[in-house]
């Protein structure tokens, strides 16, 4: 019998009332290891009841009290990164290297978090008009709820919840079912850094559970990540309930490469951003567009260097499973698709060797000379497949990456400052990278996806990341004269 995991809610675990369950196997192995309840809104009601009940003392509780929480959690987060990473590998199948670099990743969001005294400031203007001033205060909106995806079971999670809670509001997180271990264990150690209970919640379970959050009155803002139907349904869903929404989808990221780049760096790039994490990741490069000359010794490179990566080696791994059976299975599917339309296939992960044996493994995958209208070009493979396109000139690569819909990050290799400006300026991608192949913003900027990659107006974490979680209240003050007290002492000071 495996584990039933319990939910988090008002500082403690609990079992959940779901009586429907999910078994969890392991990526690297198929073994079975958990299963997790499958919440419905009853388990919902009571996450978001304590939340809120939880609220107003958190809001009251000063702002550099509770940066100090968020201080502690960064401590304890560092020293027990190697403990969480080990489980987030072994849950999602990437390896241990990249398990430790997304909870870096997500150390650093406490970071930012714990600068929320500074961050929160408001503004005032004094004189407004005679004898009467004007402040904003930005004041914390309740109860805020997060639903995540499964490639990123810390990092994503940590883009929401550490910035939420800072500014004062009160937390319920939906991790994905298929990794839903991590987030028990960042709620304990946010307990363990003096959160006080009911502040930080956890529910299980897939679209169910995910709806309840979004239909239930008391949750003001939702935050997503993950593919695009459902992050479109969520948005669309929850706006129509006037709750703040962010939600973050799927991806498409172009890497462009100039006759001019430099190659060794290049491919070394296009290695760690097409198969890092199994191209499990939002801005994974699946597509390389390589302009002139630039395409035959590339392609010539990157199917050498694949066919050497090593694959489910143990410590010595540079890319590991796929989430899970099924979802092999699609990408198998796109690659079979892409045979189909005739792209000209170089590398096939399905024979490598590491196919035969348990787990979700696939080897890299290699196409040459894709075109826009191929399934493997339209829809996000999600896995370790990388296609190349051919095109002529720069203008030509900006505007096969215009013409995509999604449009969270792109990149251009190259050694001319003109052709990087004139790629910065007019590709339309919210993370553009110059050399640098997966242009992840830190947590003090915004993580900025466009066009179909995101859908509302504040993104998640840096400065956007404060104003979602955070309301502006402006105050007008005025005193009259005569009136005694501080009220005069006011007046006068503002003569
Ligand atoms: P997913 O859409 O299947 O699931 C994401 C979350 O939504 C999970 O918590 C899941 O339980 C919930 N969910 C699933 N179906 C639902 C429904 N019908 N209604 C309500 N909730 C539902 O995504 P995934 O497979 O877990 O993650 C991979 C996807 O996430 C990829 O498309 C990837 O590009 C995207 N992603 C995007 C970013 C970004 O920053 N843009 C980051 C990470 C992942």
């Amino acid at each position: 019998m495996v584990q039933t995991l319990p939910l988090f809610i008002d500082g403690k675990t609990v079992p959940a009332r779901a009586t429907r369950h999910l078994l969890l196997e392991a990526p690297e192995t198929g073994e079975p290891y958990a299963q997790i309840p499958l919440c419905g809104s009853e388990d919902v009601d009571e996450a978001v009841g304590v939340a809120k009940g939880a609220f107003p003392a958190w809001r009251d509780t000063p702002v550099a009290e509770r940066a100090r929480v968020l201080f502690r959690y960064r401590q304890i987060l560092e020293s027990e990164t190697e403990a969480v990473a080990t489980l987030v590998s072994h849950d999602h199948g990437k390896t241990l290297s990249d398990a430790r670099g997304e909870v870096q990743r997500g150390i650093e969001v406490v970071e930012f978090a714990c600068g929320m005294p500074s961050l929160i400031q408001g503004a005032t203007v004094a004189g407004v008009a005679r004898g009467i001033d004007c402040h904003a205060v930005r004041e914390p909106l309740g109860v805020c709820a997060g639903i995540t995806p499964f490639n990123f079971p810390v990092m994503v999670p940590m883009w929401m919840y550490p910035i939420a809670i800072a500014a004062g509001n009160t937390y319920v997180l939906k991790p994905s079912e298929r990794v839903p271990r991590a987030a028990l264990h960042l709620a304990e150690l946010f307990k363990e850094a003096g959160l006080p209970d009911g502040v930080f919640n956890v529910v299980h379970g897939g679209a169910e559970a995910a709806d309840a959050l979004i239909a239930h009155p008391d949750v003001r803002a939702i935050s997503f990540v993950g593919s695009e139907p459902v992050a479109r349904a969520i948005y669309e869903k929850a706006g129509a309930r006037g709750k703040r929404v962010q939600a973050l989808s799927g991806a498409k990221n172009h890497l462009v490469v100039m006759p001019d780049c430099d190659p060794d760096k290049t491919v070394e790039g296009i290695m760690g951003a097409a198969y890092g994490s199994a191209g499990e990741r939002c801005m994974a490069v699946s597509i390389v567009v390589a302009v002139g000359e630039a395409g035959d010794a590339l392609v010539e490179r990157l199917a050498e260097t694949a066919a050497k990566l090593r694959i489910g080696e143990g410590a010595e791994s540079e890319m590991g499973p796929l989430i899970s059976k099924q979802h092999r299975e699609r990408v198998v599917r796109l690659i079979e698709a892409g045979v189909k339309e005739k792209a000209d296939l170089v590398l096939d992960g399905r024979v490598h060797p590491k196919t035969e044996g348990p787990g979700n493994f696939l080897g890299a995958t290699l196409f040459d000379r894709v075109s826009p209208d191929m399934q493997i070009y339209r829809e996000e493979i999600f896995g370790p497949v990388l296609s190349v396109l051919r095109v002529d000139t720069l203008e030509e690569a900006i505007a096969v990456v215009n013409a995509n819909r999604y449009g969270n990050g792109a990149a251009i290799f190259t050694g001319s400052g003109e052709a990087a400006r004139r790629f910065q300026s007019e590709v339309s991608a919210g993370m553009v990278g110059i050399n640098v192949p997966v242009p992840v913003p830190l947590a003090f900027f915004p993580f900025s996806g466009w066009k179909s990659s995101f859908f509302g107006d504040l993104h998640v974490h840096g400065r956007d990341g404060v104003n979602f979680f955070t309301e502006t209240k402006v105050v007008t003050t005025r005193w009259f004269e005569g009136e005694g007290g501080e009220g005069r002492n006011m007046t006068i000071s503002l003569r």
